[in-house]
């Protein structure tokens, strides 16, 4: 799975490029819209996200011209722009989801989730590098079904629990900030004084039992190790 993001501004680009790296979905990013409509054409990728205010080539222009060439493709606006009016028009251009700033990386995520998902259903392809089940020491997540497993123990996870989780396992031997955890589970930029990481790796170690291998690094976050 590979995406492209169509952003002027670095920050959201950089931070976009984690969250999916993190869900083992492969991003390129580019700057603007002449460069994202290049990138499309020699590329294969399997979605797009587009700003609509970009520098030189509008969004709206360039959502047109991807839309032309690679009908297909599906493109998911992300912009500011909250009238009505450019809604419908992208979506008349050939958008297939448009996501207003500032946004909830989680929903974010889960609509570009769902798109894939329905372009791997067409193309009738299995998710290439995405293993259904990952492990540490005794702990095995079931990335389809969404449970985990310690030993004999199986437990069902909120989407929160299994997003925290997984981050942890595929980053698994390193510390993981609250901050971090804040920025990739709940898309929070900051907010130093919430608890909702501490509350939610709580819940996830009553529900997984004494032996799951996650470990609290003392004023430092979290961190899964066999
Ligand atoms: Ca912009």
């Amino acid at each position: 799975m590979r995406i492209l993001i169509v952003e002027d501004e670095a920050r959201i680009r950089a931070f976009l490029t984690r969250a999916f790296e993190a869900e083992g979905i492969g991003v390129d990013g580019v700057g603007d819209g002449e460069r994202g409509f290049e990138r499309v054409r020699r590329g294969s990728y399997d979605l797009v996200i587009l700003d609509l205010l970009l520098p030189g080539r509008g969004g709206l222009d360039t959502l047109d011209s991807l839309h032309r060439e690679q009908p297909e493709l599906p493109i998911l606006i992300l912009s500011a722009r909250d009238d009505l009016q450019t809604k419908l028009r992208g979506f008349e251009l050939g958008a297939v989801d448009y996501v207003q700033k500032p946004f909830a990386l989680a929903e974010l995520l889960a609509r570009v989730r769902v798109h894939l998902r329905r372009m791997s259903m067409l193309s009738n392809a299995v998710l290439p590098d995405q293993p259904a089940l990952i492990q540490v020491g005794s702990l095995v997540l079931d990335l389809t079904a969404r449970r985990a497993q310690v030993g004999e123990t199986v437990s069902e996870l909120s989407d929160r629990e299994f997003r925290l989780l997984h981050f942890l396992m595929l980053h698994q031997g390193e510390v993981i900030s609250r901050e971090r955890l804040l920025s990739e589970v709940w898309g929070y930029d900051f907010d130093p004084r919430s608890n909702v990481v501490d509350v939610c790796v709580r819940r996830l170690r009553r529900r997984l039992g004494p032996e799951a291998p996650i470990e609290t690094v003392r004023n430092a976050g979290y961190r899964a190790a066999a």
